[in-house]
């Protein structure tokens, strides 16, 4: 923004004005993961986005995924992922592994990202205060989870505080038993249980494609029954199933929207969220 001249960044600052002044006070639920996430300048970027948000009222929660990450740590250990009927399975040592990385680096990095600008971030895993409550998606693929309930009290207090939550997807059941939980699954049920304004993932790809070889086929607004008609004839397949059933559940449970943006472009939030500019695909009821 150096190259601007002094009216253009005025007129910049003040078309956020009215966007500073709809979510003050508003919880936004922001799913981080892909891209966005292994790259130094989108780590940065995010982390500065995240702390532009807080510094003007607004009410962020950050849920991480980190997928990729787990899979390059179990190569490191030498450990084959096993799989039954196609599907991958999740035994105790993976279930160790993706603790590890969740909760003992992944959180931590972003954690640390967003603290470099202030006191602010405090890490939390789904198993502390009872958050993610989860049970066996299905005993035949180990400790993989599925959302049985959300207790968002201690989010509440943390963001009473001020502070900006940041939550790994590790559930656990009433025995304490821990499994691993698909982050957009744990990112849409936060923000239903929060009743958060927006829930906004940040992936690895424009938005939702129409085609998914055709990246000028962006949907930029869908609603919740066209959503579910599409999941229906092929158009959606693989990592943006979870995000899209998650969306459909979230606005349907009253969040206000769902978005789903490109987390390669840098300052993709501030945009979404500050600007007139449609980005990405938004998802209505
Ligand atoms: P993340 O780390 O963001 O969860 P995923 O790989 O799990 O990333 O999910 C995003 C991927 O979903 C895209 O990279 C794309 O390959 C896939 N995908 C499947 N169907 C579509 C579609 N219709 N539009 C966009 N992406 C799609
Ligand atoms: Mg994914």
């Amino acid at each position: 923004m150096g190259d601007l001249d002094a009216g253009t960044k005025a007129e910049v600052l003040i078309e956020a004005l009215p966007y500073i002044r709809r979510f003050w006070g508003r919880t936004i639920v922001v799913k981080y993961g892909g891209n966005a996430m292994t790259d130094d300048l989108l780590a940065r970027t995010f982390a500065e986005d995240i702390v532009l948000m807080r510094s003007v009222g607004m009410r962020p929660v950050v849920v991480h995924g980190g997928g990729p990450q787990i899979g390059e740590l179990m190569a490191r250990l030498g450990k084959e992922p096993e799989f039954v009927d196609g599907r991958r399975v999740t035994d105790a040592e993976t279930l160790d592994i993706a603790r590890m990385v969740l909760v003992g680096k992944v959180n931590r990095d972003i954690v640390s990202a967003i603290n470099a600008h202030g006191a602010l971030a405090v890490g939390l895993s789904g198993e502390d205060a009872g958050l993610i409550t989860a049970t066996a998606r299905d005993p035949k693929l180990g400790f993989v989870g599925d959302v049985s309930g959300v207790n968002p009290a201690i989010v509440v207090r943390l963001l009473a505080e001020e502070l900006i939550p940041v939550i790994s997807t590790i559930g656990s059941d009433l025995a304490g038993q821990a499994y691993n939980i698909n982050a957009d699954t744990v990112a849409g049920a936060v923000a239903e249980a929060l009743g958060a304004e927006k829930l906004v993932y940040l992936t690895d790809v424009e938005g939702l494609l129409k085609d998914i070889d055709d990246p000028g086929s962006l949907l930029s607004s869908v609603t919740a029954a066209e959503l579910e008609q599409m999941m229906g004839d092929g158009t959606i397949s693989g990592g943006m199933i979870p995000k899209l059933e998650a969306c459909v559940r979230a606005v349907k449970g009253g969040v206000g929207h769902a978005h789903i943006v490109d987390g390669r472009i840098p300052h993709v939030l501030l945009l979404e969220i500050f600007t007139r500019a449609g980005i990405g695909t938004m998802v209505g009821a």
